[in-house]
């Protein structure tokens, strides 16, 4: 007989049945369901051993760590740029692990933002990040230009973006056009490739904002012909709190001046020289600026160990199987209490997170909480559940749906008042 999928033995079946369920051993997840890890992924044992194998060689080697070690920490941006390169579909050469997200726009924005009299406008959208639009707007302020007139921005719809509005949008003013792979609170997919294509057959480039999506959905940047991207490490990727962060440049570009310069943009067998002249590394790594983050790389060692053993299409795979059983138990237990579901339903559009509305929001977040089920809130009214394929069982799932449900019922969520907390 089918086991009715509304039941915790149906869960109980999926969860033997899932090849990935041994990896959630690899973490430190206490006795918590933990739907974080698109804000801030959990601490794995591997990442704990690399973080204090490059501890050690600080206390071993001193300055010499920079060459000796187990991972000297000269190479180490490099090295874990290799790592991440098929996660991002690159060649190792066109990434690198550096700097952190918001920098790494800054980075990428004052190499390839070339406004001239004509073509000086920057299109972004209205439902990004808000740290990826203050840098936008500030390298456009930089280059000598208004913000407010040289800032295009896509409308979204019920927080979601059409490609077509996008592309619609590609006037002969656009220099460059800078957009999120998912966004962060619907967790829509954009079509990078269709985007892409549309970008250069009106002869602008195009880089894209990774956080949501990496380590979450397999990319094919070179196959898309992606100008750029960049990312952050500490969501999926589980490389810890201000985890260094990650861009990747198209081979084309390679030999283009960093916007941002800085001695570790240097070919690195000149760089001891220390001339005045900077010869520019001729790969990703001339988009480095200075001396690495050594400590908040090293846990990257041990966690992207991980994505290379387990493959990030199987990721993928279950990532896909958990949101689907989160959707069919939504539908089936939380409709009644009013609760909608503001993520694309469809499997290619969606994400690694679903994003609920609910008029109670804040409060139904803090309920979860005082459960230990730990969500997001996103203001005004949307709670962020992230599943991570990594160490989410289809339990958690089931367990989340079904205390939602009590709490919805006993109406427990009026305990707590209705607002934001400073970090939500
Ligand atoms: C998380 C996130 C950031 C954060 O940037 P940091 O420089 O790491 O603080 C930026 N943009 C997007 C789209 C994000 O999701």
């Amino acid at each position: 007989m089918e086991t009715n999928v509304n039941t915790v033995d149906y869960a109980k079946k999926k969860d033997q049945e899932d090849h990935l369920a041994k990896y959630r051993d690899e973490f430190y997840i206490g006795d918590k369901i933990y739907l974080d890890g698109n804000s801030l992924g959990l601490l794995s044992k591997r990442a704990e051993h690399t973080l204090m194998n490059v501890f050690n060689a600080w206390k071993e080697f001193g300055i010499d760590g920079w060459m000796k070690g187990d991972h000297p920490w000269f190479y180490m941006s490099e090295q874990l740029g290799e790592k991440m390169a098929p996660l991002v579909g690159a060649s190792p050469s066109e990434v690198i692990v550096t700097g952190s997200t918001t920098i790494n726009i800054h980075q990428l924005v004052a190499t390839f933002y070339k406004p001239t009299k004509t073509r000086y406008k920057i299109l972004a959208d209205d439902a990004t990040f808000p740290s990826d639009i203050y840098a936008l707007k500030s390298q456009i302020q930089m280059k000598g230009y208004e913000p407010a007139e040289a800032l295009v921005r896509v409308k979204s719809n019920a927080g979601l973006l059409d490609e077509k509005d996008i592309i619609d949008q590609m006037s002969d003013d656009i220099a460059l056009i800078f957009l999120p792979s998912v966004l962060y609170r619907s967790g829509q997919i954009l079509n990078m490739e269709k985007v892409t294509k549309g970008a250069h057959k009106r002869g602008i480039l195009i880089g894209f904002d990774l956080c949501h999506s990496i380590g979450a959905i397999p990319h094919s940047l070179d196959a898309w012909d992606v100008d750029f991207a960049v990312w952050c490490n500490y969501k999926h990727i589980n490389g810890g709190p201000g985890a260094v962060a990650g861009l990747y440049v198209n081979q084309k570009h390679f030999g283009q001046e960093p916007g941002l310069a800085g001695w570790f943009s240097s070919r690195k067998d000149v760089q001891f020289d220390m001339s005045h002249d900077l010869e520019a590394d001729v790969n990703a790594g001339a988009y480095e600026i200075g001396t690495p983050h050594v400590l908040s790389m090293a846990p990257l060692l041990g966690s992207l160990e991980l994505f290379n053993e387990v493959g990030i299409e199987n990721i993928r795979k279950k990532s896909l199987e958990l949101t689907d059983y989160f959707i069919e138990l939504i539908d089936l237990n939380l409709k009644q209490y009013d609760f909608s579901i503001a993520s694309p339903l469809e499997k290619d559009k969606r994400g690694a997170h679903i994003l609920l509305e609910h008029v109670h929001a804040a409060s139904i977040c803090k309920a979860l909480k005082s459960h230990q089920i730990i969500p997001d809130f996103r203001a005004p009214n949307f709670i962020r559940l992230g599943p991570v394929a990594l160490y989410n069982s289809f339990y958690d799932i089931w367990k989340t749906v079904d205390t939602l449900k009590n709490i919805m019922k006993t109406e427990e969520y009026k305990k707590f008042n209705n607002t934001r907390d400073i970090i939500a």
